[in-house]
């Protein structure tokens, strides 16, 4: 699997030792910010969510939608979803 930064989503990422928790930790190159990949239950960073907003707005497709906010079809479906019920 292809790890890329949450952040900036650079693809340079280093791996930066385990945490204390044994998960594998990993330093992005661009950034410099340190992360750990969580591939199971990934959080949705807020700027990802409020891109995605923005995007919704642009009537982009879904399919567009989650290939340039770099997150999943199956996300953004479940999130419109969430969203349209309390939008209506
Ligand atoms: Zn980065």
């Amino acid at each position: 699997m292809e790890q890329e930064c949450p952040y900036c989503k650079s693809k340079r990422i280093i791996k930066n030792g385990t945490t204390r928790h044994g998960k594998q930790n990993h330093k992005c190159k661009d950034c410099h910010r340190q992360f750990v990949s969580n591939p199971r239950n990934q959080p949705i960073p807020v700027s990802t969510k409020q891109l995605v907003d923005k995007l919704l707005l642009e009537r982009m497709s879904l399919r567009a939608i989650a290939r340039v906010a770099g997150v999943s079809l199956q996300w953004v479906q479940s999130y419109v979803n969430s969203k349209s019920r309390t939008i209506e």
